[in-house]
């Protein structure tokens, strides 16, 4: 029977090998998400949060268990179906931004689209540009930004493909209050607007932001 859940993880365990012994990140996890949730992922450093990000974005393969989003299995797909995936499907907000410092503004938010030398793409990237209240910051080079613009750029970039999906790792972890929840209102439009967040933070105020908290212990879901 097909599930109603957009995300679904299934018995999902995820082990790193490492020179001192195999880490189990993540231990038989199962999670339902539906489409239009914004759900945050909290819980201590090391308990999994990140890695748990990273399989709904395909970008490793769980040792155990299925990832599904969108009816599609991410845990089994090839190389090429996961780039396909991840371009079409998700967009990833991390911590440090990681904007490309020799491109503006507006190249960054174009390098990440696929047909970026059309005709209407500058004009897109600079709309959304604008939507994330960087009208007059097109030009600037991410040296040139607070780290607030910068996050509001790495958004309209995590946007421009029109994701169903947004996967943000610690997205405001770097950023004061204000700062961050302008970052977090762009999201919350996403979200109104039918896309599904999916938001990892130690921030209380960041949290409150969310319909559902999923909360991490070593690898466990101990509450969600
Ligand atoms: P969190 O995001 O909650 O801090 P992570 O998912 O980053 O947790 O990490 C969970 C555990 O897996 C930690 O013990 C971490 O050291 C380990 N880990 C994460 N990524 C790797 C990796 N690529 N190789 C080895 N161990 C890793």
């Amino acid at each position: 029977m097909p599930s109603a859940a957009f995300i679904e993880l299934e018995r999902v365990s995820k082990i790193y090998h490492r020179a001192d012994g195999p880490v189990r990140a993540l231990d038989d996890v199962s999670l339902k998400i539906a489409q239009g949730e914004f759900v945050v992922v909290r819980g201590p450093s090391g308990s999994g949060k990140s890695t748990l990000l990273m399989l709904v974005g395909g970008l490793g393969r769980p040792t155990h268990g299925r990832v599904i989003v969108g009816g599609k299995e991410v845990s089994s797909a090839t190389a090429a179906e996961l780039a396909e995936y991840r371009a079409t499907t998700i967009g990833f907000v991390f911590q440090m931004f990681h904007l490309m410092p020799y491109l503006t503004v507006l190249e960054n938010v174009l390098a990440a689209m696929p047909c970026s030398q059309a005709a209407t793409a500058r004009q897109r990237a600079a709309h959304l540009l604008e939507q994330c209240g960087l009208a007059e910051r097109l030009k600037h080079y991410p040296a040139e930004l607070s780290a607030g613009e910068r996050q509001r750029v790495a958004i309209a970039r995590a946007m421009i493909n029109n994701p169903q999906l947004i996967l943000a790792d610690e997205p405001t972890g770097n950023l004061d209050q204000p700062s961050g929840e302008e970052v977090l209102k762009l999201l919350a439009e996403f979200n109104r607007a039918g896309g599904t967040v999916l938001l990892v933070t130690h921030q209380q105020w960041a949290a409150d932001f969310a319909d559902r908290t999923v909360r991490l212990e070593a690898g466990r879901i101990v509450d969600a």
